[in-house]
């Protein structure tokens, strides 16, 4: 594959609504967007909504929000389909005339019959094109339309991905590209989008492969003699972590559902772009670097199961080098979520994260540790409260209690001296009053650095906690 003029790529993500776009349908959309952007291309989004039974509002909103949650963000569209029936009856309407498609009169039984035929004779079943050559109308039937498919010669289909695929036309059969209905079906309309809308490069998942030499030789009917078609990129399919089909037990659940679960969705990204393409052995990629170094042809052709531990490795490590102010506002979402308003006046957002990044794998996670911030513990964890607040750990927090209570500055700084100074006048180490007070304040024995901590719970709202644990009040 050449490399294409800048400027002059155009991909196109086509989902159909009849499921919740998932990670699966994500990573598609992912190296579209990439390849467009890294060739200063266009995007194109296109909903494939043509099978009404199954297409759902639902999922047409999961695909807009999930991909502007992504930034994935079309250049063109989005498109529908069903919005395009004028467009494709216009195109079998020239079919017809010009004799690349013809009307079928075959009833169900016909068809049956003609099939139980053929695989009795153990032929592979297939229409035989019998009204193509010759079978005369049948009034009162409405007719179905099919391509002439050649009879004859292969199609090549040069995939960027899997290399060069060869098919028999004698294998296709001359396909229905409208109904008797009068809709049109669904290979037919992809091509006469990607026709259309002028697509140079179809980037999708490896089960269209089969679709492709139908598509080729109906767009070479558009096209005409010599005219351009796309190159053609199918992507491996992604597995679950057990190496079955990607399943909603797996995680191919709404892309929503991550954002739910506090995902950065430039850390989503950087994941599904390691699912079947690499750059060497880097892992972690900022938007830009994928931008810069994404290649359709570094796509390797096995399928790669997902790993749930990795994306939330990735996920910390977006999260370790975010804009904090960003952050904050996601954390207060997931508190928001789990029933807690953050006040103004109250704990300070940019502070708790900054002080629990590195100890986070999602913004949800950082939320659930930082609950104590905003409401006082009900209960201490039986064994940490065993261990340190016995009659020892709750005299350490009288002692605590009073250092601090004369602090003139209530930073970390200010209660790490005092901690330290108090530590070493009663001559012990400094965990033997950090961990009854971590306890106090939090609940349990682990928190972030517990001078930060303080810090942002505040003086009086320490002071009451300290209290209240050294007197089991
Ligand atoms: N609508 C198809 C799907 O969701 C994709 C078709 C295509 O990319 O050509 O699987």
């Amino acid at each position: 594959m050449t490399t294409p003029t800048p400027g002059t790529v155009r991909t196109r993500f086509a989902p159909s609504p009849t499921g919740l776009l998932h990670i699966g349908g994500v990573r598609t959309a992912l190296f579209c967007w990439l390849y467009a952007r890294r060739h200063g291309g266009a995007f194109v989004l296109r909903v494939e909504d043509t099978d009404r039974e199954r297409s759902t509002d639902e999922a047409v909103r999961v695909i807009l929000e999930g991909m502007a949650w992504l930034g994935l963000n079309p250049d063109e569209g989005p498109f529908y389909q069903t919005r395009r029936y004028d467009r494709y009856r216009e195109v079998i309407g020239d079919w017809l005339a010009s004799g690349k498609a013809y009307h079928c009169y075959c009833s169900k039984e016909e068809l049956d019959t003609m099939r139980a035929e053929q695989q009795a004779r153990g032929d592979k079943p297939r229409y035989d094109g019998r009204c193509r050559h010759g079978k005369p109308k049948v009034e009162g039937v409405s007719p179905v339309v099919r391509f002439k498919n050649p009879g004859e010669g292969e199609v090549v289909v040069n995939d960027a991905v899997h290399g060069r695929v060869v098919f028999q036309n004698k294998e296709l059969d001359d396909l229905i590209i409208q109904r008797s209905d009068g809709n049109p079906t669904y290979n037919f309309c992809v091509v006469v989008d990607d026709y259309d809308m002028a697509i140079t490069h179809v980037i999708r998942g490896d089960d269209h492969l089969n679709n492709t030499p139908r598509q080729l030789n109906m767009l070479r009917a558009m096209v005409g003699e010599g005219g351009a078609v796309p190159v053609y990129a199918h992507l491996p399919m992604i597995l679950g972590p057990d190496g079955a089909k990607l399943s909603k037990r797996h995680g191919a659940v709404s892309v929503l559902e991550y954002e739910r679960e506090g995902f950065l969705p430039e850390a989503l990204l950087n994941y599904l772009a390691r699912l079947g393409w690499s750059h060497g052995d880097q892992e972690f990629f900022t938007l830009e670097e994928m931008v810069e170094l994404f290649d359709i042809e570094d796509v390797n052709t096995s399928a790669s199961a997902i790993n749930p531990d990795k994306l939330a490795w990735l996920n910390q490590q977006h999260m370790l080098v975010a804009d904090e102010t960003r952050l904050a506002d996601m954390l207060r979402v997931q508190l928001t979520a789990m029933g807690i308003t953050p006040a103004l006046e109250g704990p300070n957002l940019v502070a708790i994260v900054a002080c629990q990044k590195e100890r986070s794998k999602t913004l949800r996670e950082m939320a659930m540790a930082s609950r104590f911030f905003f409401e006082a513990p009900q209960v201490y964890e039986e064994k940490a409260a065993k261990k340190h607040l016995a009659p020892e750990g709750q005299a350490a927090l009288l002692a605590v209690a009073a250092a601090l209570e004369l602090l003139a500055d209530w930073s970390p700084l200010a209660i790490h001296e005092a901690l330290n100074g108090l530590a070493a006048a009663q001559g012990v180490g400094l965990g033997k009053l950090a961990q009854p007070v971590r306890v106090a304040v939090s609940g349990g024995g682990v928190s972030p650095p517990i001078d930060a901590t303080l810090a942002i719970l505040g003086r009086s709202e320490t002071l009451a906690r300290l209290t209240r644990a050294a007197t089991n009040a």
